[in-house]
């Protein structure tokens, strides 16, 4: 492994929270639904491209129902941030089991030339300060990115089975239900 740390802390601006639309994969829900209890079709919405334009067209977890592109993402409060951020507190109410891509951000992984794993760097184009005051280690970021690869991998797997199907009333939403069925190890 390259570094072992990189330079960083969190100002807590809340950017990430306010300004970012969070995409979790299906494990992170269900993380979620867990710990709170509460319902996943409180707390996800079904975002189209005109909404985000960040993710490629040929990402695996476009969602497709009657020709049109639908992406999971948690659902926000108008001018307010994430569903899960406490607009008084201005913390994250799952922090414990927040999704993996809120625990990796701002954070980039780096490979070698051989596409070997090399450390953790900056994003550069996210929005978020980088003040470089802190240390932060890269072991347990390294983990949760392989955690989250797998989650991933997952979840294009059960959008591809979902995609393939076809009924009249298909809605983005029965994905949900899909995912329930079919996640392994919840
Ligand atoms: S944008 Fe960066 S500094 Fe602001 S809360 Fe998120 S991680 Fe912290
Ligand atoms: S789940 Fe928590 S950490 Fe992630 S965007 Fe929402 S409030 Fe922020």
């Amino acid at each position: 492994m390259g570094k072992r740390h990189v330079y960083f802390r969190c100002h807590h601006t809340l950017h990430c929270c306010t300004d970012v639309v969070c995409l979790p994969t299906p494990w992170d829900v269900i993380q979620i639904v867990k710990k709170t209890g509460i319902s996943p079709y409180e707390f996800l919405t079904f975002i189209t491209p005109e909404d985000i334009s960040e993710v490629y067209k040929s990402d695996p977890t476009w969602l497709k129902c009657h020709g049109k592109r639908y992406i999971m993402a948690l659902k926000r409060h108008a001018g307010k941030g994430c569903f899960f951020l406490d607009p008084v507190r201005k913390v994250c109410t799952v922090y414990e089991v927040r999704p993996i891509l809120c625990r990796l951000y701002p954070f980039r992984l780096e490979t070698t030339r051989d596409g070997e794993f090399r450390s953790f760097g900056l994003h550069k184009d996210v929005g978020c300060p980088r003040h470089r005051d802190g240390k932060v280690p890269v072991e347990p970021l390294y983990q949760a990115y392989l955690e989250d690869e797998k989650h991933q991998q997952d979840y294009a797997d059960l959008v591809r089975v979902f995609n393939r199907k076809r009924y009249r009333d298909k809605r983005p939403e029965d994905f949900i239900k899909m995912f329930y069925q079919e996640v392994p190890n919840k």
